[in-house]
């Protein structure tokens, strides 16, 4: 067809809109990008041919014939979405519209010498057992560290052993397919973008709380990197210059004294959590950290005002950090994930006094709203970075978010 470069840009910003704010009717369509009828009825048609859109309900308007919605086929595609630990692998296999087909957990090791080799050898073993349809539009990584592009993907992860490392090249190499590797939690923002809070707001904030601290920061709907690809480490704000030491080498940031392993120190200090003994600095991020939070969430479940308070404590410098964030950035909402927020009740009461304290007149309303979380929430944010390029019209994943959309186009029937 005439003019197949606008074609393509229109088509991905019609794919763009109805990822992104629901399904829609054709003049809505229209209106929302201000392009002609018989533009949107010709271009519509296009993608209902491929596959990738459906006619859904009617939707009854006033005055003039009920408007037939158009919506995403959510079997059109899917992608492959992989959480990168310091212990191991959790795989998602997940449709376009966010279903999940399947989910598995490896053994991991980044410290050994063919960690790379290993992780691609894992993603391969997956990609031979699952099914053929719908087609696989790529695999996204994410991984606890900075990475200098989501379509280059060189990782430097502390947490991991990793610098420099060639995650994305390596990966492409083996799989032949696109490959999308990008920060954990700006991950979850991308899921957060094509599935919750990205449909109705286009400033909002991501935090997460479990064996670390992190955040992502949306702005205009687009998640912010800064220079290296390592903005939102909001784990190392500085707390306190007197308080533990911090896996980042300094001491007191707000991860040694909130992180699992922050909230172990403080629990020994009361003396709880014997079994559990003491491992030397609570910046290292102990594995065993999450069993004993687990262990202490359930002391202060059964009552035990010192493991209660444990988690109050954190909430309330949980609660600071975060309102000061908020001052600086002016999100219209934030949200709360991670391993963290199963023991929420007991942070809640100290957090929301501290960030309602902190906060500047006029921002103290602000929603702040806690998710429910489980195991393959990372790994979905992952598989989220490859299933949201289609509707990205800003092209953040660059010629990988290209080739991606080429596998969506030509997998059509
Ligand atoms: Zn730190």
């Amino acid at each position: 067809m005439a003019g197949s470069d606008r074609g393509d840009l229109t088509r991905t910003a019609i794919l763009a809109l109805l990822g992104t704010v629901g399904p829609l009717s054709r003049t809505e369509i229209a209106r929302e990008l201000d392009l002609s009828p018989a533009s949107v009825t010709q271009l519509t048609r296009e993608l209902m041919g491929h596959g990738m859109l459906e006619e859904l309900d009617l939707k009854p308007s006033r005055g003039g014939r009920p408007a037939q919605r158009l919506g995403l086929v959510g079997s059109a595609g899917r992608a492959l979405g992989v959480k990168v630990t310091a212990d191991h692998l959790v795989i998602v296999d997940v449709r376009l519209d966010g279903v999940v087909l399947g989910a598995w957990e490896h053994p991991f090791d980044p410290s050994g010498p063919h960690a790379l080799d290993d992780l691609a050898g894992t993603v391969e073993a997956t990609l031979a057992r699952i099914e053929q349809a719908p087609p696989l539009l790529g695999v996204g990584v994410g991984v606890p560290g900075s990475v200098d592009d989501q379509a280059v993907g060189t990782v430097n992860a502390p947490t991991l052993g990793w610098q420099a490392m060639p995650v994305g090249e390596r990966l492409r190499r083996r799989l032949s397919l696109p490959v999308l590797v990008e920060n954990d939690v700006n991950a979850l923002a991308a899921a957060e973008r094509l599935y919750g809070r990205g449909r109705t707001h286009r400033d909002f904030l991501v935090l997460t709380i479990g064996r670390g601290v992190g955040a992502a920061i949306v702005t205009d709907g687009r998640v912010y990197r800064g220079a290296r690809g390592g903005a939102g480490e909001f784990g190392h704000v500085p707390v306190d210059p007197s308080g533990p030491v911090c896996g980042c080498g300094t001491a007191g940031c707000l991860e040694a004294f909130v992180g699992a392993a922050g909230l172990v120190a403080a629990a020994r200090d009361k003396g709880l959590l014997g079994e559990h003994a003491a491992h030397g600095d609570p910046g290292a991020r102990d594995p065993g950290a999450k069993d004993a939070v687990d262990e202490l969430g359930r002391a202060a479940a059964a009552g035990d005002r010192a493991a209660q308070d444990v988690f109050d404590q954190a909430g309330r410098i949980l609660g600071r950090s975060t309102a000061g964030l908020i001052n600086v950035v002016d999100p219209e909402v934030v949200v709360i994930l991670g391993e963290g927020v199963a023991h929420w009740p007991y942070w809640q009461v100290g957090f929301d006094r501290a960030v309602r304290a902190q906060l500047m007149p006029g921002r103290r309303d602000i929603a702040i709203e806690v998710e429910s979380w489980d195991e393959t929430s990372w790994a979905q944010g992952a598989a989220a970075l490859v299933l949201a390029t289609p509707f990205d019209a800003a092209g953040a994943a660059g010629e990988q978010g290209r080739l991606v959309r080429a596998r969506l186009i030509g997998a059509a029937p």
